[in-house]
């Protein structure tokens, strides 16, 4: 079955009510393993039902903003998931109270039962509709980011578009186009600022109503978090400070050399003074080489990337009216995952492929996990499969860079170490604003620019307005649309490059490490599967330090110039 013929259909709220009520009312009546067991797998399937068609009825809305079909599907799904989620909540219920509690969790393992319990936290059949209101401010989002039209050099661009001219080996050009990017956001500024502000107290008074102090608390829940809490996040922030943002300044000043120039600024984000290197075929192309590159990486990924462009499950290229960004999602009930991309011609089409194609093999090889709840694991442990790929694939990127490979690969270390800071910044930005809630958008700007200080000492943006005056983050979606999962990354990022470090050595042992690691999905916490897959946790004292010395040995030892 190819893509468009997946079965989508509208569930109705009334139906999907006397299911559920049905399911309950058996479990409740019928004491038995046997029996219970049974309800649980009814449930299961219901929910696998339910976001299959959610994720179907976003990722059309995705491929065109300007659908009015589309969207009315993505909003029906909007309004409905808060009453769904009631629902589930009545199921966890009656699921934590069951007396043959023992009995399941050595069936299914005790961490869809803690997942269960974090879920109840996070939600109260009284605050329906603050939720259905923070989708809305969530989307609100979406629709100015997604309706930039941006006039730059007589043509029209949205925000992916203008993408290539940040990049440009001309500085000038790179500078203007941030600019236009800048005279976007400056338009828009104080619709930025009213939003945050509303879906930042918005949050607060969730959190109020739940019983937490502030959001935080619920933030992490929401993330599903069960192992570690804000105090483990501050300290592993605390070493990026110590170790990474030194090593980041020495690479600063290595490549203000390699560009020549006698100033570093914002829009010098490139790293070679012929501009950075770029993949050399179309994307048909890529994805013939992307063919390629996984059924010699190993039988398990041929077999998944042959099948994800067999049944048209990969949209990769940027179009007028596609959201920006690119994501993986899933269809449970079809046991299939989804790409989506906006490939403008950059380094990052590769990267974003490779990324997302880890992800997507991920939730391929746990379609098997019995259930909806094990297909993927909490995020920052799903960013270890997808930045680890990056690596894995490092030995075909000759196929997509020819003769600059080796350039690719210099900057690609560069870049995901030097992004470990700026994640950082975004993660304790958050969790300032949410502990002072009734801040004002100055005030949030003027925090933004301290932090930037200790994470991004270097940055310079000139003339730059709109950031100059604090609003950078406003461009970062996470801080909408997904409050705390940012740090995630840098955590997933100090994992990956331990997989980097290992395949080097040894490409077979690295390899069936993270594969063990892709099946059992979502089945354990981020600790548990570190330990499955032979990772040194992030959170221990010295796991960052010895990596990123690793990698900046790796660095130092290659002469950039000569690449
Ligand atoms: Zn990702």
């Amino acid at each position: 079955m190819k893509f468009d013929e997946f079965p989508y259909k509208r569930l109705n709220i009334n139906e999907l009510k006397s299911k559920v009520d049905e399911i309950i009312g058996v479990f409740n009546s019928n004491s038995s393993f046997e029996s219970q067991d049974q309800s649980l797998n009814q449930m299961n399937d219901l929910l696998a039902e339910y976001e299959s068609y959610e994720s179907i009825a976003g990722l059309n809305f995705n491929r065109d903003t300007t659908s009015e079909k589309y969207k009315a599907e993505k909003d029906y799904y909007d309004n409905l998931s808060p009453e769904f989620k009631d629902l589930k909540n009545q199921f966890n219920r009656a699921i934590m109270s069951s007396k043959c509690l023992p009995e399941l969790k050595s069936k299914y393992g005790k961490h869809y039962f803690n997942i269960k319990a974090t879920e109840q936290k996070t939600f109260d059949s009284k605050i329906i509709n603050l939720l259905k209101k923070e989708t809305e401010l969530e989307n609100e989002y979406t629709s100015i980011i997604a309706g930039a039209e941006i006039d730059f050099k007589g043509k029209t661009y949205n925000l992916s578009g203008l993408g290539p001219f940040h990049k440009s080996q001309d500085r000038a050009i790179r500078k203007e186009s941030f600019k236009a990017r800048y005279s976007f956001f400056d338009k828009n500024a104080e619709q930025l600022d009213d939003l945050y502000d509303r879906m930042v107290k918005l949050r607060h008074k969730i959190a109020n109503q739940l019983g937490f102090e502030n959001f935080i608390e619920l933030g992490y829940y929401r993330l599903g978090r069960t192992d570690y809490g804000p105090e483990g996040v501050a300290n592993f922030r605390k070493q990026i400070v110590e170790y990474i943002v030194p090593l980041v300044q020495k690479l600063n000043k290595q490549k203000q050399e390699i560009l020549e120039l006698d100033h570093l600024y914002y829009y010098d984000g490139i790293q070679y003074k012929e501009g950075d290197p770029k993949p050399k075929e179309n994307p048909d192309k890529m994805v013939d080489a992307a063919k390629k590159m996984y059924n010699d990486l190993s039988k398990e990924t041929g077999e998944f990337f042959e099948m994800m462009v067999d049944e048209n499950l990969l949209d990769l290229v940027n179009r007028d009216g596609k959201m920006g960004g690119g994501f993986c999602t899933a269809f449970p009930k079809y046991e299939r995952p989804y790409i989506f991309s906006n490939f403008n011609g950059t380094a990052h089409d590769v990267t974003v492929l490779t990324h997302e194609a880890g992800h997507a093999f991920q939730c391929y090889s746990s379609r098997k996990q019995p259930l909806v709840e094990y297909l993927w694991p909490t995020l920052e442990a799903c960013e270890i499969h997808s930045m680890s790929m990056e690596f894995f694939t490092w030995p075909w990127m000759d196929l997509f860079f020819k003769e600059e490979v080796e350039r690719f690969k210099y900057m690609h270390i560069v870049d995901s170490l030097s992004f470990l800071p700026y994640g950082a910044c975004v993660d304790h930005f958050q969790h300032w604003v949410y502990e002072n809630p009734e801040a004002t958008p100055k005030k949030r700007k003027n925090k933004w620019l301290k932090l930037e200080k200790i994470y991004l000492p270097d940055r310079d943006y000139d003339d730059l307005d709109f950031p100059k005056s604090g609003g950078f983050w406003q461009g970062q979606l996470h801080i909408y649309q997904m409050p705390f999962y940012y740090i995630d990354y840098t955590l997933a990022q100090t994992c990956a490059f331990q997989f980097w470090i290992k395949s080097q050595n040894n490409m077979k042992t690295a390899w069936e490490d993270y594969y063990r690691l892709c099946k059992v999905g979502g089945s354990m916490p981020f600790t548990g599967l570190i330990d499955i897959a032979k990772l040194k946790s992030p959170f221990k004292d010295g796991t960052l330090k010895t990596v990123s010395e690793y990698v900046f040995n790796w660095l130092d030892s290659i002469n950039p110039k000569e690449l």
